[in-house]
């Protein structure tokens, strides 16, 4: 039986690329290829390289290109807000989970979450609604738990998403923000068996959602 590892200082910027093709390449995102005419998408490991949606003489493109990632993440390492924690199994293959620092609202909207004005007066109001103590000016968010395509499911996801709860409670912060998908269920259903509440749904070929979560923290302030 294989145990992964939490930790790990860091991985190559290739191989980090190839792993965030294999993740989000692969179901339920399949941004693998994608269709320029329809916007169509399909995983990578199809090989799709024409369409079946419109044209089969449309070719498809490939969803992420290297430069573009590599920029991406040079660009999110020089953020103060941007955090990663990497698990490996015992022959140091990566299995990685992407974080994003501390943030609020209209920062993250900017550089995530990408919602219009009117979607973004939607969440906000679903956000009160649901949890009127979340603090939108202080929260973290955190992206897709990124999870190497072979190794889902045996509750990687699990121990990281532990490790660094335990990690910001004790910084004395527990609003949580996540942006998933219901086109699978399997993610969608473990954050509300972890008590997430749904507060937006983005209606899209991805079916993406917004969740939000509100920990205890141990405050040892008043000691
Ligand atoms: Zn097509």
């Amino acid at each position: 039986m294989r145990n992964a590892i939490l930790g790990g200082d860091s991985i190559d910027m290739e191989s980090k690329v190839w792993l965030y093709m294999d993740i989000f390449g692969e179901d339920p995102w399949n941004e693998g290829y994608i269709c320029p005419e329809t916007n169509m998408l399909y995983p990578l490991s199809s090989g799709q390289e024409s369409c079946t949606c419109c044209n089969p003489s449309v070719k498809t493109n490939l969803f992420y290109d290297r430069e573009t990632l590599q920029s991406l993440f040079s660009t999110l390492e020089k953020k103060v807000w941007y955090q990663e924690q990497i698990a490996m199994w015992p022959d140091q293959k990566p299995i990685w989970f992407i974080w994003w620092w501390r943030s609020d609202i209209y920062s993250i909207n900017t550089e995530k979450l990408w919602l219009s004005d009117p979607q973004l007066s939607e969440l906000l109001a679903s956000i009160k609604k649901k949890d009127p103590s979340f603090d939108l000016n202080d929260f973290y968010y955190f992206a897709e738990i990124g999870v190497e395509y072979a190794s889902r499911w045996a509750d990687i996801a699990g121990m990281l998403y532990r490790a660094q709860i335990e990690a910001i409670t004790s910084q004395g912060n527990g609003n949580i923000l996540v942006r998933t998908t219901k086109k699978t269920q399997k993610p969608y259903e473990w954050f509300l068996r972890m008590w997430y509440s749904s507060v937006f749904d983005y209606n899209d070929q991805q079916d993406r959602v917004i969740l939000i979560k509100k920990y205890a923290v141990w405050n040892n302030d008043n000691e």
